[in-house]
C-alpha cells in the first residue's frame, strides 16, 4: 500500500536528498580535519581558504537539510511554528502551543533556498534574453535610433 502512495515517494526522495547532504557534510568534516592537521604539522602550509570553503559548504548543506525537513513536514500536512518550533497542522492560523500567528504563506509548500536561487537565475536569464531581443529588434529596425540614444 505504502509503495503506491505518491506522497510516500515524494517524502522518500526528500529523505534521500537529506541523506546525500548528511554524507557530504561528514566528508567535509573529515577533509577539514585533515587540512587542519596538515597545517598544524607544517608551519608553511596555509589551508585556511580550503577549510573556509568547506565550512561554508557545510553551512549551506545544513540549511538545505532544514529546507527538506520542512518539505517533508508539508507533505505530512504540517508546518513548524517560527517561534517555538512546534509542529502545527497546515491550516492553523496560530500556533496551538505558543499562540504565535502564522503568516499567510505558511500553508504553502516551502521553497528551498536553492530553488529560490534557481528561480532568480532563470528570471535574470529571461530578462537578459528579452533585452537582447529588444536590442536586436531596435538595431534591425532603426539603426539611426541607436546613434540618437548614444547622444542622450
Ligand atoms: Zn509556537
Amino acid at each position: 500500500m505504502a509503495l503506491f502512495d505518491p506522497k510516500a515517494k515524494i517524502i522518500s526522495n526528500y529523505q534521500r536528498a537529506i541523506d546525500d547532504r548528511t554524507s557530504s557534510i561528514r566528508k567535509y568534516y573529515d577533509e577539514i580535519g585533515k587540512l587542519y592537521y596538515d597545517q598544524y604539522k607544517d608551519m608553511n602550509v596555509d589551508n585556511t581558504k580550503d577549510i573556509n570553503t568547506r565550512c561554508e559548504a557545510i553551512t549551506r548543506l545544513g540549511n538545505e537539510i532544514e529546507d527538506f525537513k520542512l518539505k517533508i513536514l508539508f507533505e505530512k500536512g504540517l508546518k513548524k511554528c517560527p517561534n517555538c518550533g512546534t509542529e502545527n497542522s497546515l491550516e492553523y492560523g496560530f500556533c496551538f502551543k505558543c499562540g504565535t500567528k502564522f503568516d499567510e504563506d505558511s500553508a504553502k509548500e516551502p521553497k528551498t533556498d536553492f530553488e529560490e536561487a534557481e528561480a532568480k537565475v532563470e528570471e535574470a536569464a529571461e530578462a537578459v534574453e528579452e533585452k537582447a531581443e529588444e536590442v536586436a529588434e531596435e538595431a534591425s529596425e532603426a539603426p539611426a535610433e541607436e546613434e540618437k540614444k548614444d547622444e542622450e
